[in-house]
């Protein structure tokens, strides 16, 4: 994607207010700065304040199109009413018994993509899409098995935390990349999209994780950015033979070139990284593993999310029990290792992990 900004494609000064044409050929203006927006109503002969009135309607009102933003002039609204603010439209909501909503929304070029919104006693958590499908095709996981489609554009990852915001009518907290897609393929949406949602919508960096199966290079080019968002890789697997075997992209992408660039990625931005590994009943899931695991990460600023497997009908891999999972855990902490067991939320409507799907999977 290209790394034009949004202000790039906005009509210069010179254009007329009038000239319908020139509307419809501007971007969204969801995901622009307030800097940006006040150039923009500027452009268009309207006061800087406007600019300011504009940012709160998109970000915190969550105004759907130019046409409801009462406090603008009228006459201005209507000359400007093509523009859109890049909402989608909800497609389909399903709510487990855990609260747990995961919503199917619909963009303007009428591609699905799922969003979760996750509450608990103190949060809500949005797990973000940041593709349509995914091309990593890891075994395991639902959003592989539909292929790929194109990468989100800003714009449409920032909606997704809107639109949960507002259909639980409370501030989301936390947000994480971990919906369909693999975040480091489209890493300028990205990271448009994780300031956006840490300036504009207001959720504190620290909050935001993207998570990612690791492509090549890009760790460093994501490490460069400097963001103090948290750090997530999928690993899943102690040893090389069983993430090939999980993992189709880590053929051209091995164990230990991975971790070396996870390390960088800590001497570069002083941020630990956290390790996701999901844990596959007889595959993954033995002392043995947690061993290998642990020798991987000593003396490594890091910490490991041990994710029991969320059952898709593809395949059939098994959950551990709770006893062996217990027992990783321990095998982990005896090796001084950082380790948390993720809590699986809106299981029976396949919103957790490695669920999500442009269907509903009827
Ligand atoms: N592509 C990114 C983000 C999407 S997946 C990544 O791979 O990190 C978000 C998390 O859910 C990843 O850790 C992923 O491996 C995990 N996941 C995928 N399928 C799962 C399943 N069936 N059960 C549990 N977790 C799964």
């Amino acid at each position: 994607m290209s790394a034009t900004s949004h202000l790039d494609r906005i009509p210069s000064e010179s254009t007329s207010h009038s000239d319908q044409s020139l509307t419809t050929s501007i971007p969204p203006l969801l995901g622009a700065s307030l800097a940006q927006l006040t150039q923009w109503v500027q452009q268009q002969g309207q006061p800087a304040y406007r600019g300011r009135q504009l940012h709160s309607w998109i970000y915190q009102k969550g105004a759907r199109s130019l046409k409801e933003i009462s406090v603008l002039p009228k006459q201005w609204r209507e000359a400007v009413a093509d523009v859109s603010l890049g909402r989608s439209s909800l497609h389909y909501r399903l709510e487990a018994a855990d609260g747990t909503v995961k919503y199917l929304l619909r963009l303007a070029d009428d591609q699905i993509i799922e969003t979760v919104g996750i509450p608990t006693a103190k949060r809500l958590t949005v797990c973000v899409s940041s593709q349509v499908g995914c091309p990593m095709a890891c075994d395991f996981c639902a959003t592989g098995k539909g292929g790929f489609t194109r990468n989100l554009a800003h714009h449409e990852i920032v909606d997704q935390v809107l639109t949960v915001q507002e259909d639980f009518g409370q501030r989301v907290s936390n947000v994480v990349f971990m919906g369909m897609g693999e975040p480091l393929l489209n890493l300028d949406a990205v990271v448009r999209a994780v300031k956006s949602i840490n300036q504009d919508v207001g959720i504190g960096m620290r909050s935001l994780t993207i998570s990612t199966v690791g492509v090549p290079h890009r760790i460093r080019q994501l490490a460069e950015h400097q963001l103090q968002a948290t750090f997530a890789i999928s690993l899943h697997a102690s040893n090389q033979k069983l993430r090939e075997q999980l993992i189709p992209s880590a053929k051209h992408y091995s164990l230990k070139a991975l971790l070396a660039d996870c390390r960088e990625y800590v001497q570069l931005t002083n941020r630990r990284v956290t390790f996701e590994y999901i844990l596959l009943a007889g595959l993954n899931d033995l002392p043995e593993h947690a061993l290998e695991l642990a020798k991987h990460l000593r003396g490594f600023q890091s910490h490991v999310n041990l994710i029991p497997y969320n059952p898709i009908s593809e395949v059939d891999y098994q959950r551990p029990s709770s006893q062996r999972i217990q027992a990783f855990v321990d095998a982990l902490k005896q090796h001084n290792i950082a380790v948390s067991v993720r809590r699986s939320r809106g299981l029976e409507k396949d919103a957790a992990c490695g669920q999500l799907r442009s269907s509903l999977g009827v």
